[in-house]
């Protein structure tokens, strides 16, 4: 069977297993890649316009002839799978698939859009493959665990399968997919474990281990060895530079990591990046990290107000002990970037300074400064409703995914606030004290979102999608 994957802004792992299980048995997979020049965290619509792919993968669908077509959807990717869904099925037959976290947290609204015909919920490799084998061979796909589809124009919702527990069966992503699209020509994302043990408020974590019955080992590690041979296999077939462990929390489990530091700085001795969170960090494991090659981490700070990161985002850490951890990365020398967010329910505009203030006195590299996005079901996402900060026109929009987390603000309280800071944080923390009490004093134009992408992470990002936009043409 041939299937043609779907995807826009970035390379997917998810897709990239999938495909790598499919070929493993036999099929055939392609790829229609969107770089989505334009849409890092601010949208610049004017370079979106320039670079249209829908016609070009309307093209691809007609010379490939795929018997599927697979979409993964985040939340916020969810508009692009309607607009291309609706499309495709102007022009092909083709029964069309849709996994990913969106499908996942909000399968009937998924699966109810009039042009999916297929949601697949939780882990994808081996309902898809059950899917395309059944399809194959004729047999009945109505009962496919994990796949909900329409039947007589009901929806049969299928239970979940267990999750995979031992992640080293699974072959090595299909990375080949994305690269002749340029999409990891900088970068090579890898995944040493699976799912995290917190149940933060915002996040689809705590959702994900409920639909998997709150099984046990919903966190899983690949083996150290299983992670090596990777990355020797990639090295040689796609030579990159550095890496991103793109891992929930990277190196949760001491032993585990300092296996891990051993070998991987006698075997890849590559620079690597990975994301952390503050409560987890001891000076072990950070001199362990930065023995190993690990260059650069992301971490956690979301509130730098107490009460709002234990009562609302369910981060049960002091502030004492933010600090201390937060000191301790300083002092190993690695470079890092804080994850903030701002807007959170009940959340006053004093708790909001506190955020940057704590920036502030810890210095990071970089700073991103999110509104919140309550992903729907989440339970922040209650709590907003529950709070008055989500209203009846801004649920539809948080459950159609219509929104980024800097373009579109959807949060009411402080909402002038809110946007300022957002817009300000990240170029006042580079300044000395004095300009502070200017934060919420200037107006929020456009060219100073603008000026404040420089600010962030974004402009690399930025740069790269408009890379993989140009380069996209020649090889498709
Ligand atoms: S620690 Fe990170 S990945 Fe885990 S639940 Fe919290 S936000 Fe999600």
């Amino acid at each position: 069977m041939k299937i043609l994957f779907a995807y826009r802004n970035c390379e997917s792992l998810g897709i990239e297993y999938i495909s790598s299980i499919l070929k493993q048995n036999g099929h055939k997979t392609d790829l229609i890649f969107d770089p989505g020049a334009g849409d890092v965290e601010f949208k610049f619509n004017t370079v979106s316009k320039f670079f249209k792919f829908e016609k070009d993968m309307l093209v691809k669908i007609k010379h490939f002839s795929p018997d599927l077509i697979a979409f993964s959807s985040m939340t916020n990717l969810f508009p692009w799978v309607k607009k291309m869904t609706t499309l495709i099925k102007e022009q092909f037959d083709i029964p069309i698939l849709v996994g990913g976290l969106h499908p996942t947290a909000s399968p009937l609204k998924t699966i109810t859009y009039k042009h999916i015909d297929y949601i697949c919920r939780g882990e994808g490799e081996y309902p898809t493959l059950e899917l395309i084998e059944k399809l194959e061979s004729g047999q009945s796909i109505n009962d496919i665990k994990n796949i909900w589809l329409k039947v007589n124009g009901k929806i049969k919702k299928n239970p979940i399968r267990p999750l995979i527990n031992n992640l080293d069966e699974l072959p090595f992503p299909d990375k080949d997919l994305f690269f002749k699209y340029g999409a990891f020509s900088k970068r090579y994302y890898i995944m040493a474990a699976r799912g995290c043990p917190f149940e933060c408020s915002y996040c689809y974590n705590k959702q994900l281990k409920e639909i998997y019955g709150n099984a046990p080992n919903y966190y899983r590690l690949r083996t150290v060895d299983n992670v090596i041979n990777e990355l020797k296999w990639a090295l040689e077939r796609y030579n990159y530079k550095k890496i991103y462990f793109y891992d929930d929390i990277f190196g949760l489990n001491l032993k585990w990591l300092k296996n891990f530091a051993n070998k991987y700085k006698n075997e890849i001795n590559k620079p690597y990046k990975c994301l952390l969170r503050p409560q987890n960090l001891t000076k072990e494991k950070l001199s362990l990290l930065k023995k190993s090659g690990c260059q650069e981490i992301d971490i956690g700070l979301e509130s730098g107000n107490e009460r709002v990161r234990k009562e609302i985002l369910n981060r049960n850490i002091s502030n004492k002990i933010m600090y201390k951890n937060l000191y301790l990365i300083k002092q190993s020398g690695i470079d890092f970037s804080t994850l903030n967010i701002i807007g959170n329910p009940t959340e006053t505009i004093e708790e909001m300074l506190d955020t940057f203030e704590m920036n502030y006195k810890i210095k990071p590299k970089g700073a991103l400064f999110h509104i919140l996005y309550p992903f729907p079901e989440t339970t922040i996402y209650h709590k907003c409703i529950e709070e008055g900060d989500l209203d009846n026109k801004r649920i539809e929009i948080v459950k159609e995914g219509i929104s980024s987390y800097r373009s579109h603000p959807i949060i009411t309280r402080n909402y002038d606030y809110v946007v300022k800071f957002n817009i300000f944080a990240p170029i006042f923390l580079k300044l000395p004290p004095f300009f502070k009490k200017f934060l919420f004093k200037i107006p929020p134009l456009k060219i100073f979102r603008i000026i404040s992408i420089y600010f962030l992470t974004t402009p690399r990002n930025f740069r790269l999608r408009i890379f993989e936009s140009l380069i996209l043409p020649k090889i498709a």
